[in-house]
């Protein structure tokens, strides 16, 4: 099958990539090499099944070209990661917004089913532990940058919902906490690859606040297997699935098992959130997913535990960072 990978140059993208040309998909992959990198799919640049176009989802006439050739696409491409998006808000509301809107303009004028990336981050600051895919969003202000990513993610999902309402095959997926290879150095969008990167030189792991606040991390195989699932069982169209597993981890455990595989010297330093964020910073304490929702129509199991996922991470971390 021919299929468009927007994003497919970053870190979930070209996972997702790799699975779909071993399988013997023909692959498009749209990425203007913002957070995503050459070197993520360089090791396909040969294979005539891979397409590699350096551009943006913004290019309209482009994405009309790709999707009408594509049968299938998944659209990862948008500004990831809350440290980016605090650090450039109006890049990533204008990429998350007005992307999704070509991509899904061009989906339904040639009628293509899309899988589309969203976030845990929809789920804002909610308290109601686990998050449900029905759950209410809770907020803080427009005056905190952070809450943008939300908000132009859930726009995302809106239109997607919109256009299935016209009829349109789309599946919405709200990742947590991916981590594995790939992750990027400078730990943008990944507190894995912050502390990997500070334990292996023995440089303080930098702990925001009391590092009580938990996440659920998710290796990478786990995330691209609901993202293959979503497109092949027809049941899920239509609807959203949060993605991830269920350990709940707080980032001091995470910083000490960091510490520990490495054998690390490594001390963790606590350091104020604004340090690392800037001024009026506000963060999620507790993030939970339930999947029971994409166990029971997807199938989805995820399988990778945290220390497993950590190893085969830092194995390829000793190799690239
Ligand atoms: N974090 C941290 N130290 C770092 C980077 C991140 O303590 O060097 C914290 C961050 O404040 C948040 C959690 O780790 O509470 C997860 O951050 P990440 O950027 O990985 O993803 P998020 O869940 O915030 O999207």
């Amino acid at each position: 099958m021919k299929i468009l990978v927007t994003g497919g140059a970053g870190y979930i993208g070209s996972h997702l990539v790799d699975r779909l040309l071993e399988r013997g998909d023909e692959v498009y992959v749209l990425d203007n090499l913002s957070t995503g990198k050459i070197v993520n799919v360089e090791h396909h640049l040969d294979n005539p099944r891979f397409h590699f176009i350096n551009d943006t989802v913004l290019n309209e006439p482009l994405v009309e070209d790709l999707v009408k050739e594509c049968a299938l696409i998944y659209h990862l491409a948008a500004a990831v990661g809350v440290k980016f998006v605090v650090e450039d808000p109006l890049r990533a509301v204008l990429t998350n917004v007005k992307g999704t809107e070509i991509v899904l303009h061009y989906a339904y004028k040639y009628w293509r089913k899309i899988v589309l990336a969203s976030t845990s981050e929809i789920y804002g600051k909610a308290t109601k532990i686990p998050f449900e895919e029905e759950d209410d969003r809770v907020l803080g202000t427009t005056e905190v940058h952070r809450w943008s990513y939300s908000t132009s993610k859930a726009i995302d999902e809106h239109l997607a919902f919109a256009y299935h309402d016209k009829g349109l095959p789309i599946v919405i997926l709200r990742y947590f906490n991916s981590y594995g290879p790939r992750l990027d150095e400078k730990g943008y969008g990944s507190v894995i690859a912050n502390f990997i990167r500070q334990a292996m030189r023995g440089e303080p792991i930098t702990v925001h606040g009391d590092g009580r606040q938990t996440r659920c991390f998710t290796y990478i195989d786990d995330t691209v297997q609901g993202t293959l699932l979503a497109a092949e069982v027809k049941a899920g169209e239509g609807m959203v699935f949060n993605i991830g597993t269920t350990m709940e981890t707080s980032i001091l455990e995470l910083a000490g098992t960091i510490k520990a595989l490495l054998a690390s010297p490594s001390n963790v330093a606590f350091v104020p959130y604004e340090a690392y964020y800037g001024r009026g910073f506000e963060d999620t304490r507790r993030r939970v997913p339930s999947i029971e929702r994409a166990r029971k129509i997807l199938g989805y199991e995820p399988k990778v535990g945290l220390e497993e996922g950590l190893k085969k991470t830092i194995e390829w971390c000793r190799e690239h960072y």
